[in-house]
Formats: C-alpha cells, sequence, structure tokens
C-alpha cells in the first residue's frame, strides 16, 4: 500500500496554513507553521510561491489540501470525486460526504485518536469493528445507521486506558453519537455541508476536476 513517507509538517507549511494533522503538536507553539511560515525547500523564502496565483493554482492548491487533510492519495482521491459527480446531490458537498464517511475520518471524529493519521494507524491495526465486524481499512465507507466500536481486547491497551478520562469530556458533530462508556459511536445520518468544520472551497476542487 502506498504512503506518504515525507514531512508531514511540510504539507502544511506548502499550502501556508495549518492542516492539524499531527494532533496535539498542532496547538502548540511547536507548530512548524508557526515558526517557519513560508514554503518548504531551498526557494521557500526566496518569494516566488508569492506570485499571484493563476484560477488553475488555485483549484490544485484546495484539491491539495483536501487530499492532505484526509490523508487521500490522488488516484482514490479522483475516485471519490466521481462517485460525488455521480450522485444526485450538490457535487462539492457529496466529495466532502464521501471523505467523512471513511472510518479513519469517523473514527477521529469520535475521538479515539488524536488526528486523521493515527486513527488511520489505529484501523490497520484492527482495533475497531463496524455493526460487530472487526474491520482494518481505514477507506471503508460508513453509512447512516453504522455502529463503530474498539474491539474489547483494544480497550485494555495502555493507548485505549490513556484516553478514557478524556473520551467522556469529548463531543461530536450532530451526525454523530458517541457512547464513551461503551467506547462506541454511531453514524446518525451523513453530514451537511454546516456539520463539515474542513476549511474547504469544495467549488474550487469541482472546478479542477471539470476542466
Ligand atoms: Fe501542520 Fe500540525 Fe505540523 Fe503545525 S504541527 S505544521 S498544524 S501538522
Amino acid at each position: 500500500m502506498a504512503r506518504y513517507i515525507g514531512s508531514v509538517c511540510a504539507q502544511c507549511r506548502r499550502e501556508g496554513e495549518k492542516l492539524y494533522l499531527k494532533g496535539d503538536r498542532c496547538m502548540t507553539e511547536k507548530c512548524a507553521v508557526a515558526r517557519r511560515a513560508y514554503p518548504p525547500g531551498p526557494h521557500g523564502q526566496s518569494g516566488s510561491f508569492r506570485r499571484k496565483s493563476s484560477d488553475y493554482a488555485n483549484q490544485l492548491r484546495e484539491k491539495q489540501k483536501a487530499r492532505r487533510i484526509y490523508g487521500v492519495f490522488e488516484r482514490q482521491f479522483r475516485r471519490y470525486f466521481t462517485e460525488a459527480a455521480r450522485s444526485t446531490g450538490v457535487t462539492g458537498v457529496a466529495l466532502l460526504q464521501c471523505l467523512e464517511r471513511r472510518l479513519d475520518n469517523v473514527a477521529y471524529r469520535l475521538g479515539f485518536a488524536p488526528s486523521r493519521k493515527a486513527a488511520r494507524q489505529l484501523v490497520l491495526h484492527g482495533h475497531f469493528s463496524v455493526n460487530g465486524k472487526p474491520i482494518n481499512v481505514p477507506s471503508y465507507l460508513l453509512s447512516a445507521g453504522d455502529v463503530i466500536t474498539v474491539l474489547p481486547n483494544s480497550r485494555k491497551s495502555n493507548y485505549f486506558q490513556a484516553m478514557e478520562k478524556e473520551l467522556s469530556r469529548h463531543s461530536v458533530s450532530e451526525w454523530l453519537t458517541l457512547d464513551a462508556a461503551n467506547w462506541s459511536g454511531s453514524v446518525v445520518n451523513l453530514p451537511s455541508r454546516q456539520q463539515i468544520d474542513t476549511p474547504l472551497k469544495e467549488q474550487l476542487i469541482v472546478e479542477y476536476y471539470s476542466r
């Protein structure tokens, strides 16, 4: 399976904003965007990135930003777009709903992991079940009514034990429910655009793929 092995923080610096890819560290002064507010690479400080962007560049950057936030590679992202374009709803919103329905994203939203990247690792290591069936595929798409649970054996691990208190205080968006006492959560319905707080201009992504 392909995976990104470069610097995670360089992705935020390239987009010029915090993408919150590292969980708690992103809230501290150690955040690379706060310390080095210019693009990575030898020409990062030269100013060449500060030229006025074309429409195409803006669309490309928005698409890249979305991929980075959700940790999705190009081929899969394009597949999500194709699926969204085929749906009856607004393409941009359908695309975001697709991304939000991923198992790693829902595990993150429910508070089982501090970042989507960490949630992806937990899913890959087989710590979750969906509707009672163990699933270790981060891209697994959840539907309304699906219940995601931390497996009983996993709850005893140091990682989950350490997060127990924090989980009981965690609040989730209205399209999800969390039962912290039982280490589970469910998808009530697909999120509306207002319920997705990811700072993306999805229309630019639609324009990018519609060229
Ligand atoms: Fe991005 Fe977080 Fe790294 Fe800051 S600490 S640059 S927000 S991943």
